[in-house]
């Protein structure tokens, strides 16, 4: 299942949340930001362990006071309009839902739900509209079936994007 909404994604209700971070994991601004600040100091406590993180590479925490369980931390490219551009954006989904899948299975999961935010496309400047046929395309490649996936929008120009793309 792909569903799109327009949210904060500090309110959802999802097993995990995939933060859009930068290399550092110490936080930053835009929803970044805003998921520290929900989550609390023991996120900062947890991502100070994990040595950063490379671009399109995923890593996983606890959800502390989110309501989500676990929060998957990537770092989308700061567009340049180079070709590795894309190709990272696309590592960006494609791992964190690889993370989603590993954390059904060592949980014996049945079912685990992922929302993602617009990955790239607030501070790091990425095209709307390409980022998000990026961000479906590496979801549907995905293509694991007790996955559910929501796309969180902030804004109604990104939520029309994906309305239209996923119609
Ligand atoms: P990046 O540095 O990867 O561009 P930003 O946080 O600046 O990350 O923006 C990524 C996307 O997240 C943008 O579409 C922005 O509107 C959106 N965003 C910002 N805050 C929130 C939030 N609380 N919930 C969901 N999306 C958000």
């Amino acid at each position: 299942m792909i569903k799109v909404i327009k949210e904060d994604i500090t309110n959802l209700d999802v097993d995990i949340v995939v933060n859009a971070a930068n290399k550092s994991l110490l936080g930053g601004g835009g929803v970044d930001g805003a998921i520290h600040r929900k989550a609390g100091r023991e996120l900062l406590e947890e991502c100070r362990t994990l040595g950063g993180c490379e671009t399109g590479k995923a890593k996983m925490t606890n959800g502390y006071n989110m309501p989500c369980k676990k929060i998957i931390h990537t770092v989308g490219p700061i567009y340049s309009n180079k070709e590795s551009d894309p190709v990272n954006l696309y590592n960006c989904y494609f791992n964190s839902m690889r993370l989603a899948w590993d954390y059904l299975n060592d949980n014996h999961l049945d079912k685990v739900s992922i929302a993602f935010p617009c990955i790239s496309t607030g501070i790091y400047g990425y095209p709307k509209k390409e980022a998000a046929k990026i961000a479906i395309k590496a979801v549907k490649d995905s293509n694991y079936d007790n996955i559910d996936v929501y796309f969180v929008c902030f804004g109604d120009e990104d939520y029309q994007i994906y309305l239209d793309l996923l119609q």
